[in-house]
């Protein structure tokens, strides 16, 4: 019996709390790759770490709890567990991705995953009806981002998740950007929930990992056997700084929206600022969606200076913030998807889109939030032409 009710408690308590053989309140990391067998055929629950580990397992454990869903998998890498997933699907199948997925997403279904016969469609998972037109019998599954990387555009969840029910097909949503403290997937209708848990979840920008959560027995049981067969699975030591990671996600993403709502109402009133992306703002693109799905509006920004500002000179001169790839760490990180995550999306389709030469995404830290805006403010001064 849990002896906690909350999400915040639960970040702590979680999954396996604490050693049970010494007591320790922190789970050890078992820096092992294999185990003693007390006879042939006889083990203790362990065989080899590729298979199963204690540290990976009570990180596997904790993000299942905090996603509710039956089975969590760590893997080396958020790529690694958007691989692990599509690993389920075989030649011939469809899926189905939204127009502004993670330029990694998009790469491995184009440049890897289309070499094993397997096809993908781009569509707007915002507006259903588009959605509900592009459907052939070969779609087998769904794979969406809300808010979506880099535009912040909402997907209504389960609405999209009755539609892939409707459909026989599995929906899959890439949680990094809000992670299960602001938004629960499995909880609105998706079949498997996946992170980047380099960003957020880990949130120090001293990591490179991913996980899965899948709602069903039969997902887990099926998402297990391709961990271990393909093998791209998280190491104990970083397992462990993981779960040390999430047992702060409340209070650190408490002040990164709390800074984020203080940096849009600084550039939605600043006049050299064309458009403001955030899916919090009342105006915004699937605002009412997002406030029925979702806790708030997360932490990353994107937006666009007027004609008349240097975009480059706009980055050299920030002080602070640091031009950067990545995202949720606790420090304040700012790139330019044309031309960093966004790179490997062909121009045309990155246009048509809204990912423009002039998009800047911001993802805000928990630095002060003065300091924050005073560094935005007086790079965008010196970046007037
Ligand atoms: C970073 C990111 C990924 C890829 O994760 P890695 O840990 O870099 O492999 C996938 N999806 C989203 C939304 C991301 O931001």
């Amino acid at each position: 019996m849990k002896n906690y009710e909350f999400i915040e408690s639960a970040l702590i308590h979680g999954g396996i709390y604490g050693d049970e053989r010494t007591g320790a309140v922190n789970t050890p990391v078992y820096q092992t790759s294999t185990y003693m067998q007390d006879g042939l055929g006889k083990n203790r629950g362990y065989e080899y770490s590729r298979t199963g580990n204690p540290t990976r397992e009570a990180l596997e454990l904790l993000i299942a709890e905090l996603e509710n869903g039956d089975a969590g998998f760590a893997f080396a890498s958020g790529m690694a567990a958007i691989t692990a997933v599509l690993s389920l699907f075989k030649s011939g199948d469809r899926i189905v991705i939204s127009s502004n997925v993670y330029g990694g997403t998009f790469r491995v279904l184009d440049k890897v995953f289309q070499n094993f016969g397997f096809h993908y469609t781009i569509a707007d998972t915002t507006d259903l009806e588009a959605l509900s037109k592009v459907l052939t019998p070969d779609v087998k599954a769904f794979l969406i981002e809300s808010p979506a990387n880099p535009l912040l555009t909402v997907t209504d969840i389960k609405a999209v998740a009755e539609l892939a029910r409707s459909k026989g097909a599995l929906l899959v949503v890439d949680n990094t950007f809000s992670t299960p403290y602001i938004q629960r997937p499995l909880e609105l209708g998706a079949d498997i929930v996946l992170h980047s848990a380099t960003k957020y979840l880990g949130g120090h920008s001293d990591l490179i990992a991913g996980l899965v959560v899948v709602r069903s027995k039969e997902l887990g049981e099926r998402l297990h056997f391709i961990q271990n067969a393909t093998g791209g699975i998280l190491q104990p030591f970083d397992s462990f700084l993981l779960i040390r990671s999430i047992k702060t996600l409340s209070v650190r993403m408490d002040r990164h929206v709390e800074n984020t709502l203080e940096i849009v109402k600084l550039l939605k009133g600043n006049d050299a600022i064309k458009t403001v992306y955030y899916p919090g703002l009342p105006d915004a693109q699937g605002y009412d969606i997002n406030q029925k799905q979702a806790k708030n509006g997360g932490a990353m920004i994107s937006f666009e200076l007027q004609d008349g500002y240097d975009i480059r000179k706009f980055f050299e001169s920030l002080k602070l913030i640091a031009l950067a790839e990545s995202l949720g760490g606790v420090e304040s990180l700012v790139c330019h998807p044309a031309t960093m995550t966004h790179a490997s999306i062909p121009k045309e389709i990155r246009e048509k889109v809204g990912i423009t030469d002039g998009l800047i995404r911001l993802s805000v830290g928990i630095e002060h939030g003065k300091d924050i805006a005073k560094d935005l403010e007086q790079a965008i001064r010196e970046a007037k032409l």
